[in-house]
């Protein structure tokens, strides 16, 4: 996870449609709160076609480089992502696998700040509903309420750096000094699933080839482990001199915002330039 900055104003289709879709369940609410409470409820159900509209998923997309908000992949051809609410919209859990509350933030259904960009497994195999606070006897539960009083357990990466409760040891990621909402997000995104270290594992071998290769000097006269390294690999001076530089492009973009596990880079290369 990194700090993510959204792109304003909030896209057309939560302003307009959105919007009025919102005076509707202010309204269900307000006619009968209890009736909204009732476990498996559907009152308050959002549109998916207003959130999940291709406008606001296109922005969520170019405002996080095309990264899940939460394990910093690009899900590829084969694993599609989804427009995340943080706080969830339908329901909530306090605890992981536990009693879904009803209702949930239905009021942020369409709000921009309440939206990312977030792989499938992070977001359905593993968040769900779940929105754990360190204090339930402050949680909002509807429209009027003032959501300033929440202390949620895991950090919204739009207005708090996640850099501050996570670290990582090579490909192993751990909480910052024990820090307990480090752990809640490993544990809420999963992200010490195994298919995802072994990514991480890969994205870091990758890393090390670009240093080496990006530290080889190809400049005249040639030195004998550039001349074995061009023979070698059977690159001319000029094919050899574009794979440096590639390599060394790779090396010094690695931990910007842009980069995939651009966070877990950080943490091992600090040096690395983030802007
Ligand atoms: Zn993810």
């Amino acid at each position: 996870m990194i700090r993510i900055t959204k792109s304003q104003p909030a896209p057309a289709p939560l302003t307009t449609r959105g919007t009025r879709h919102l005076s509707k369940l202010q309204a269900t609410q307000a006619a009968d709160p209890a009736a909204c409470q009732v476990p498996g409820n559907k009152l308050l159900e959002s549109r998916d076609g207003i959130y999940n509209d291709s406008q606001v998923k296109a922005r969520l997309l170019s405002d996080q480089h095309r990264k899940c908000c939460y394990c910093e992949s690009r899900p590829t051809s084969v694993s599609y992502g989804d427009v995340e609410h943080f706080r969830p919209k339908g329901g909530y859990q306090q605890v992981r696998g536990g009693l879904l509350h009803k209702p949930g933030y239905y009021w942020l259904a369409y709000s921009w700040d309440n939206l990312y960009f977030a792989c499938h497994l992070c977001n359905q195999e593993f968040k769900g509903n779940y929105f754990p606070l360190r204090n339930p006897a402050g949680r909002a539960k509807c429209h009027t309420d003032s959501l300033a009083q929440e202390q949620p357990l895991l950090p919204d990466p739009s207005t708090e750096d996640p850099a501050r409760y996570l670290t990582f040891r090579q490909d192993a990621i751990m909480p910052r000094r024990a820090s307990r909402r480090g752990q809640a997000c490993i544990e809420a995104f999963g992200l010490d699933r195994p298919e995802l270290i072994s990514r991480r594992i890969e994205h870091l071998k990758r890393l090390m080839h670009a240093r080496i290769i990006g530290g080889l000097d190809l400049s005249l006269p040639l030195n004998a482990m550039a001349t074995q390294f061009l023979q070698e690999a059977r690159l001319s001076l000029d094919e050899g001199r574009m794979l440096v530089a590639d390599a060394r492009r790779i090396w010094l973009e690695a931990a910007l915002d842009t980069a995939e596990f651009a966070g877990m880079v950080r943490a091992n290369f600090p040096h690395l330039p983030t802007v």
